[in-house]
């Protein structure tokens, strides 16, 4: 698919290098990916544009961790291929991320409207593509462009790749690989890129945080990577996301208990409390083990905020499975929780399990947790109100409103501070007056 006619122009013999677009579908570990495979097209001489409309190239990078993640990205691209740029052929698509990943050479057969296919694996080879599709050659080398790094005071920096847990419901190992940590150099590094160009905030991001380092010959400690983090870059946030349980040591938590630019957060995905539901999905815990966590995390780190991910309707839950995680849900007192009805996903054990639930059913049970998990959720940020945080100033809405992030607020899933004055990038101290569901509003306190 990509053995097209390369012997043309080199980049910096045209009168204007190819425009090519990124469009990111899906989580931050996808964003993470386009901002690399970004950083690599413009240093090999292609503009980066961000309408597709008027690109020479598009590349979609897809998600298809559930059903709907797949249907979203395959309307995308077929929303791409309708504008005029691809109508007259001008432009070309490659798809690339999760989607080449999980289905290979059967989406190859599918979406032949594709010039090339890059499954996440080999994304670093991004530049090759693009020039094999558009039949050029990249500059040598060119170190004139602005970082992709520089457009917001907060970024993700991805700390592993894969997953070894193999839950029963879950398709990434299948997609992203088995668990492979990145050095503590190559993470350092990527903090470091971000902090020079105007980073306040990273979010260290993964599959499985918690096993940061495991695999090394001289194996590491999450803790430790955040421990260095924290000390090299004092005037930066640290926030650590998806933590499975098993990860949450006391070394961590002191970790994070220790060091003032460390956010006071924690996401640990729990899924459900019934032991056998969990044991299921192939996982460890049940809800008298989730409490004791949830206390142990809480007595280590008072004042900490925690969110964690739910599954309802998963196969074989019965009443009595579901009541049992209403409960949980209840004593437990998250800040935040994310709520999804089971989705069969092919190619995953669980898609195979007897006793699927009914759709209706998945779905209300869904909707009842959430509804428990928003009263409990609204009512600790409006038990915030009259309290003082530092607040990282993120920019504008559409309408002009300024917003930011305070540290108990984990960038796109648990909303963010409204403000009316402060620069973007600088980290002011604000007093919250109101709160409207999960947003805040807040006055900056005085000197500050
Ligand atoms: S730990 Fe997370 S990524 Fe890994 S299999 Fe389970 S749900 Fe999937």
């Amino acid at each position: 698919m990509t053995n097209i006619d390369v012997t043309t122009a080199h980049l910096g013999e045209r009168a204007a290098a190819p425009a090519v677009c990124f469009v990111t579908l899906g989580c931050a570990k996808n964003e993470v990916d386009s901002a690399e495979m970004t950083k690599r097209v413009l240093s090999a001489g292609f503009d980066v544009v961000e309408d597709p409309s008027a690109a020479d190239a598009v590349v979609v990078n897809t998600c298809s961790f559930i059903q709907a993640a797949t249907e979203e990205s395959l309307d995308t691209i077929f929303d791409i291929c309708g504008l005029d740029n691809f109508e007259n052929g001008s432009a070309k698509l490659i798809v690339a991320g999760c989607m080449p990943a999980r289905y290979g050479a059967d989406l190859e057969d599918e979406l032949q409207e594709a010039k090339a296919f890059v499954p996440c694996s080999r994304e670093d080879d991004i530049v090759e593509v693009l020039c094999a599709v558009l039949g050029v050659r990249p500059e040598a080398s060119c170190d004139a462009f602005d970082s992709p790094y520089a457009e917001s005071p907060s970024s993700y920096v991805k700390i592993s790749d894969g997953c070894d847990r193999f839950c029963s419901f879950c398709a990434i190992p299948y997609i992203r690989g088995r668990y492979r940590s990145f050095p503590l150099d190559d993470v350092r590094a990527a903090v470091a890129e971000r902090v020079a160009a105007g980073v306040r905030e990273i979010t260290l991001i993964a599959q499985d945080t918690g096993r940061w380092g495991e695999d090394f010959d001289e194996p590491d400690t999450t803790a430790h990577l955040l421990d260095v983090l924290a000390r090299e870059f004092p005037a930066t946030w640290f926030r650590l996301m998806y933590i499975e349980p098993q990860g949450v040591s006391d070394e961590l938590l002191d970790t994070i208990a220790a060091h003032d630019n460390v956010c006071s957060y924690l996401d640990v995905p729990l899924q459900h409390a019934s032991k056998p539901v969990l044991r299921a999905m192939n996982r460890a815990g049940d809800a008298e083990s989730h409490r004791a966590l949830v206390e142990r995390i809480r007595a280590r780190v008072p004042g900490i905020t925690l969110r964690t991910t739910l599954i309802a309707g998963f196969p074989g839950e019965t009443d009595d499975d579901f009541e049992e995680l209403c409960a949980f849900l209840e004593d437990a007192e998250f800040d935040y929780a994310g709520v999804f009805p089971y989705s069969a996903e092919e190619g995953t054990r669980a898609a195979t399990l007897d006793g699927q639930v009914d759709e209706e059913v998945k779905i209300e049970r869904a909707q009842r947790i959430r509804d428990i998990a928003d009263a409990i959720g609204e009512g600790r940020v409006s038990a915030r109100i009259g309290s003082e945080m530092d607040v990282l100033v993120l920019g504008r809405e559409e309408d002009g409103q300024l917003f930011g992030r305070a540290m108990c607020q984990a960038p796109e899933v648990d909303g963010v501070v409204y403000l009316e004055e402060g620069e973007v990038g600088d980290i002011v101290r604000v007093r919250i007056v109101d709160t409207l569901v999960y947003e805040m509003e807040g006055e900056l306190c005085d000197g500050r």
